[in-house]
């Protein structure tokens, strides 16, 4: 963009769920739209890890999402070069998250959503060493890559996420964990109520620096309690935010309440993001109940670890030995429409040459990120089809029919 662009974000809804909370519609940034409901492709560093920007483009990515605290010291090079944007050569919308839930996970072990296997397991590590104070001004944190006590809070989260110039910034915010009683998380959460209004404060000095209005979330927090959720939701909602991040660590039964309680309280005219989520049934609940965007680390972690996405399930791509079936047959990635087999991929995982191995990372990625993007877009067409229920039934019955069946699965072989 070289023309100079002052305004905020702006945010039209196209259509509903009837009945429910659920949109679609077009989130207006400097950098260009987003048509959501939309997966934002995580890149903490600026790229995403074996996934070229042109590969991003191939599988028709929206945006990307970066971390303030893993960039920070790059900051003030970024900001140089004109912002996120242009340093990392993706040009397009943009967003950085606070680096709030780096430091307490670092600090105590805190896994974003228990799984459904684990559904009765607390996810604060209990062993772990405590490396992350909470004060007034932010969170104390000892960083175990570095070996040095660090510091941030909500005016060093704005300051660098300022620097660092995305379209879409988050305010810094305490993340509470499974363990913490109702009155710690009534606590924290009016800690980061007055930063919601610190990181306000200090984003508006600095919004315009580089050149383009950049825009700035609020977060919501308030673990799993009703009363605490509504609460936050009326006043941050009242706040001039552009928008709103849904933040927590949740179990997964208490997912759509949580964001039920949050969103009918919120005004309904600023885009909404659900933070470090995109298991299918978590972006299912999240859009029939009104969250517009999401991200999530995990389709391209779980991708190098072997777990290939398909539309029967999710399959473990090592025990594919032999197999000429193509990874996806019902997938459009090019990696699919190239007619790449399962048994090519796990040769490519397993083999000692590190290059083959990262040629498995690039396709297994490729294909895990298409397959999430494109359940965001055809969840897109079947709310404007007025078709969302029949879609999301039937989306469900294929991806986990068999794994709640029991039943022989023959796309697993396991
Ligand atoms: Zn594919």
């Amino acid at each position: 963009m070289e023309e100079k662009q002052l305004e905020g974000l702006s945010f039209d809804i196209e259509a509903r769920i009837p009945g429910k909370l659920g949109r679609a519609g077009t989130i207006h940034t400097p950098h260009g739209d987003i048509k959501t409901p939309a997966f934002m492709c995580v890149g903490t560093y600026g790229e995403v890890r074996f996934v070229s920007m042109e590969d991003l483009n191939s599988i028709c990515a929206q945006t990307m999402l970066s971390n303030g605290y893993h960039l920070r010291n790059k900051s003030y090079d970024i900001a140089k070069d004109g912002g996120l944007a242009k340093w990392s050569g993706w040009n397009g919308p943009t967003l950085t998250d606070s680096g709030g839930f780096q430091v307490m996970s670092l600090g105590s072990g805190i896994g974003k959503v228990v799984s459904m296997e684990r559904e009765n397991e607390v996810v604060n590590a209990p062993k772990k060493d405590r490396l992350a104070i909470v004060t007034e001004e932010g969170i104390q944190f000892h960083d175990p890559y570095t070996d040095q006590d660090d510091m941030i809070g909500p005016k060093e989260s704005m300051d660098i996420q300022n620097r660092i110039g995305a379209d879409i910034h988050m305010a810094f915010d305490e993340l509470t964990s499974l363990a913490d009683t109702y009155e710690y998380n009534k606590e924290a959460l009016a800690r980061t109520e007055r930063w919601a209004q610190v990181s306000l404060d200090e984003h508006k000095k600095h919004r315009d620096d580089l050149g383009y209005r950049q825009s700035l979330y609020g977060v919501l927090q308030g673990g799993r309690w009703e009363d605490l959720r509504r609460s936050t939701a009326k006043k941050l909602g009242q706040m001039d935010f552009d928008g709103y991040g849904l933040g927590g660590a949740f179990l997964k039964s208490d997912l759509g309440n949580i964001l039920r309680w949050c969103n009918e309280e919120l005004p309904e005219n600023k885009p909404r993001h659900l933070l470090g989520l995109s298991r299918p049934d978590d972006i299912l609940i999240g859009a029939e109940m009104g969250a517009d965007t999401f991200d999530c680390v995990a389709p391209t972690r779980e991708a190098r670890h072997g777990r290939i996405y398909t539309k029967y399930g999710h399959i473990n791509i090592k025990k594919f030995e032999g197999s000429q079936e193509v990874l996806d047959p019902h997938c459009d990635c090019p990696v699919c429409k190239a007619g790449w087999t399962r048994d090519q991929l796990r040769s490519l995982l397993k083999s000692k040459n590190p290059d083959d191995r990262a040629k498995y990372f690039n396709l297994a990625s490729i294909h895990n990120l298409r397959f999430t993007i494109r359940l965001t877009e055809e969840i897109r067409q079947a709310i404007i089809d007025g078709r969302f229920e029949e879609y999301k039934d039937e989306f469900m019955k294929n991806y986990y029919s068999y794994a709640k069946n029991g039943a022989a699965d023959p796309n697993r072989h396991n």
